[in-house]
């Protein structure tokens, strides 16, 4: 990397981004990284479907009105749901980076597990119903959580640093 590396947010949100790549949701691809207080991760996860289930067999539907079980939202597994049940280590104290602010569903699994940092990209559920249970359960918990900003520039360093290895083959 030509100029100064980048610092752990950022190489946490990345590679959370990372692991966004990974969903075959059509709609919504999230990815999280869960890291200890050493800054070294712990597990990934993106959203998907349970493991090992036919995805043959489920929708992607998002549509409630087709009934809860003809829709995605029965049968997917969020992003930080399953870094958390393929950690291999404890996750007392750790911090999750996550490309969606959780949902409320997230938010209790990270608070029973002892969580103390969320570190997000976006907010787009900004105040729905399941957006604010989540902040709440932070809030009485004790888990910080605070928006990544994207500094200007990194989508760049990125790239040149990639297109460096590259060339050196
Ligand atoms: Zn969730």
């Amino acid at each position: 990397m030509s100029k100064a590396p980048l610092t752990w947010d950022e190489y946490f949100m990345l590679q959370a981004m990372m692991a966004s790549t990974r969903s075959k949701d059509p709609s919504t691809k999230v990815g999280s990284v869960i890291v200890d207080q050493k800054n070294h991760q712990i597990s990934m996860g993106y959203n998907g479907f349970v493991a090992g289930i036919d995805e043959s067999q489920l929708p992607w539907s998002k549509d409630l009105n087709e009934g809860l079980v003809n829709t995605k939202y029965a049968y997917v597994v969020h992003a930080e749901a399953n870094a958390i049940l393929h950690a291999p280590a404890s996750l007392e104290g750790a911090r999750c980076y996550v490309t969606l602010f959780p949902c409320n569903e997230c938010a209790k699994l990270m608070a029973s597990k002892g969580i103390k940092e969320v570190i997000y990209l976006s907010d787009k559920h900004l105040n729905r119903d399941h957006n604010v249970a989540a902040k709440k359960i932070f809030d009485l918990t004790g888990i910080e959580y605070r928006q990544f900003e994207i500094s200007e520039g990194l989508l760049n360093k990125i790239d040149d640093h990639l297109k460096k290895l590259i060339s050196d083959l």
